[in-house]
């Protein structure tokens, strides 16, 4: 065994992590149904007036404001209806005094005509007569011509994350297609020579990898495209082997390995190809978690138990990662419930303990750092600060949602 050389803070480890940060600086062009979620590279302004015509926002009738000026449901003004104006389609006349077109949601103003009348303001009394029950005010239920966007307005700004309605204003100025940030690629690599893949028959000894897909799983939700690497066995050579097959990553991921056994070769590998930036944070679960540059690439080593390695990743690679990827910080959902049961952390260490939520309690879901359901089978954790030692049955705790 060899010991940690330093085990540093979580708020010092936060630090060394936010220098490294470098945001992504590729762009690429994607078309708009794959755009949402993507972070926009340049601002985009309108070609066109959105709508590009002046149209009418009601069912009911285009009028001359005018001939209403009197209209009341014991006074009505009597209309010749001249045109019927749908969707896609122009008018074909102008509106004069005494006349007016039936006209749909979203068709085009006819020239004239200054306001609509509801269709539930009016009576129609032949085919082609209308009675209007309602004074109109010039403009009513009209969207003028480049009343959401005009021509030259900016759309979306760079830096712009492309939520549902930003794709939508892109859409409705024409664009098929928009330059955002790439995303990170990151590379992920399970370590240890008893991990296999799922779907795999296991020999004695053996386990199935876990790592890779929580984390793969993490990586896409904040932004990253994981990478699939195979399982590395523990050799100093395969080890080094894999490192080289993620040369074209922005970001590589390790598990396990990174503790201090005889066989955790991941921290010799990356110490003599690269700088390391921390080993040891005092955290629980997950102290080994180690990060280091490879010739300025960021690297993660986590640890390869299953809960330690998703609840730093949560914790620790999130933030990298989303900054990286030019996404804001992200804000999980928190409750604050009281504690069902008294928690002891005597350990100085800042401690992540998933809890499951009951009827407005949480209730302590932490079994093992190696086991997987200690996280799938809660709904949260909370952070026990290093200095405190003990959460007393009933306090009021921050649950932050998964
Ligand atoms: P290590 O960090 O390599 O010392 O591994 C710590 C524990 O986590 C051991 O029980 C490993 O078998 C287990 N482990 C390591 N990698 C994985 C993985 N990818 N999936 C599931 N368990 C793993
Ligand atoms: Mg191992």
């Amino acid at each position: 065994m060899r010991p940690f050389t330093s085990t540093i803070s979580l708020e010092e480890a936060r630090r060394r992590l936010t220098a490294a940060i470098r945001p992504i600086a590729r762009t690429e062009r994607v078309a708009l149904a794959d755009a949402a979620g993507r972070v926009v590279a340049r601002t985009v302004t309108s070609g066109i007036d959105v709508p590009p015509f002046a149209r009418s926002a009601m069912d009911g009738y285009a009028v001359v404001a005018a001939d209403t000026a009197a209209a009341a449901p014991a006074t009505p003004a009597r209309l010749r209806i001249v045109d019927r104006i749908y969707t896609g389609q122009m008018p074909r006349v102008s509106i004069a005094s005494g006349a007016c077109a039936e006209i749909a949601t979203g068709a085009p103003m006819p020239g004239g005509a200054d306001a609509v009348v509801i269709v539930e303001d009016t009576t129609r009394t032949t085919d082609d007569a209308v009675e209007i029950f309602a004074a109109a005010r010039p403009g009513q239920h009209i969207s003028r011509r480049g009343a959401d966007m005009s021509a030259g307005a900016v759309t979306v700004v760079a830096g712009d994350v492309l939520t549902p309605s930003r794709v939508g204003s892109l859409a409705a100025i024409g664009r098929a297609d928009v330059e955002v940030y790439e995303r990170p690629r990151v590379a992920i690599l399970s370590t240890g020579s008893e991990v296999v893949d799922p779907g795999q028959t296991l020999a004695p000894g053996q386990i199935f990898d876990v790592n890779r897909f929580t984390l793969a799983a993490l990586v896409a939700a904040h932004g990253g495209v994981p990478e699939r690497h195979k399982a590395v066995h523990d050799s100093i050579d395969a080890l080094t082997e894999a490192l080289d097959r993620c040369a074209d990553a922005d970001l590589i991921v390790f598990s396990g390995g990174s503790s201090v056994g005889e066989r955790d070769l991941i921290l010799d590998v990356v110490s003599a190809r690269g700088e390391m930036i921390f080993h040891g944070v005092a955290i629980k679960p997950g102290k080994p978690t180690a990060f280091a540059l490879i010739r300025g690439r960021p690297l993660f080593g986590m640890p390869g138990n299953p809960t330690s390695c998703l609840s730093n990743a949560y914790v620790l690679l999130v933030p990298f990662l989303r900054a990286t990827a030019r996404l804001p910080p992200y804000q999980p959902r928190i409750v604050r419930v009281p504690l069902g049961r008294r928690i002891d952390s005597p350990v100085r260490r800042h401690q992540i303990y998933t809890v499951r939520l009951r009827d407005g309690v949480a209730h302590p879901a932490f079994k093992g750092s190696g086991d997987i359901t200690s996280l799938s089978q809660a709904d949260g954790y909370i952070e026990i600060p290093e200095e405190q030692s003990v959460i007393e049955e009933g306090a009021l705790v921050e649950v932050t949602l998964f």
